[in-house]
């Protein structure tokens, strides 16, 4: 699953590459999910062929940003913006050609569900295999209120510190695990992140959030900065199964930095005993249990 350094990674690419570009048409398959209808929620739905999506047309791609795991695209002449999230296994390629009818059958592109088409030819394309990302247009003045608000201070973000962590662990007595990746706690963590961030803080996963002494909740936020910034220069990890390459079909490389994850069995890089496995919340979990204190 794309956690905030492939979202990251995603942001800076499309920027760097499309920032000032017209856009000629958007098209979507109409198949990927957009919670709501505009006049309730403040959301639109994307259907197929749907009318709000002309309006972009003549327009030029203005900003890109990020908040947790969400993608954020903005254009000059219009107060509507793109929100992306990527669930599952969603990412952004870029084509250079009107995709030919190889590349529809190529895995890179078959599961292309929209395309921001410029008038150079070049398509931006959102790819999603299992269908579980979302896409929203909304307003802009709109963002805090739908989206935003359901959200704790992004994982990169200054307000995501000892202090605010400690306040937000000390409401739930749930495993510290699974409180880092609930989006509230702090946007951007997931599976992948959440267990390196714990292995090298030395905390179990199993620990109960409101157990952490300052000195933990400290080293969880500092870990969590290095080993962000670390997987974001790295363009994110790229495990075996490839559910995540970059807007250009690249592998990142931060898998080689895991030090848990999917590493059962493998020796601790600390202690040498067995990295181990379980289960929380449904999710697999890697940790030490020998120098990950409880
Ligand atoms: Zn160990």
């Amino acid at each position: 699953m794309p956690e905030l350094p492939e979202v990251e990674t995603f942001k800076r690419q499309i920027v760097n590459y499309f920032q000032g570009m017209t856009v000629k048409t958007v098209k979507s398959s109409g198949k990927v999910k957009s919670t709501g209808k505009m006049k309730s929620t403040g959301k639109m739905n994307i259907a197929k062929n749907d009318s709000i999506l002309k309006d972009f047309s003549g327009d030029s791609l203005e900003s890109v940003s990020r908040y947790g795991k969400y993608l954020i695209i903005t254009f000059n002449s219009t107060s509507l913006i793109f929100v992306f999230h990527l669930g599952m296994s969603g990412s952004f390629k870029l084509n250079r050609t009107e995709i030919s009818v190889q590349d529809q059958l190529n895995d890179i592109f078959k599961h292309t569900h929209f395309t921001f088409e410029f008038e150079n030819g070049i398509t931006l394309n959102f790819v999603d295999p299992r269908r579980f990302g979302s896409i929203n247009v909304i307003h802009k003045d709109q963002l805090e209120r739908y989206i935003l608000s359901n959200l704790g201070p992004d994982a990169l973000n200054r307000n995501y510190n000892a202090q605010s962590l400690r306040l937000s662990l000390n409401r739930t007595s749930s495993d510290i695990k699974t409180a880092l990746m609930n989006q509230k706690t702090v946007a951007g963590l997931g599976n992948i992140y959440a267990n390196e961030i714990l292995y090298a803080s030395s905390i179990s996963p199993f620990k109960k959030s409101n157990m952490l002494n300052d000195n933990e909740i400290e080293r969880l936020v500092d870990n969590s900065k290095l080993i962000l910034k670390k997987a974001v220069s790295c363009r994110g990890s790229t495990l075996s199964d490839k559910g995540y390459t970059d807007l250009f079909g690249e592998h990142g490389s931060f898998q080689k930095f895991h030090r848990v994850y999917n590493k059962e069995n493998s020796d601790c890089s600390r202690c040498n005993e067995k990295i181990q496995k379980a289960m929380i919340s449904n999710r697999s979990t890697y940790f030490c249990s020998s120098c990950q204190i409880q």
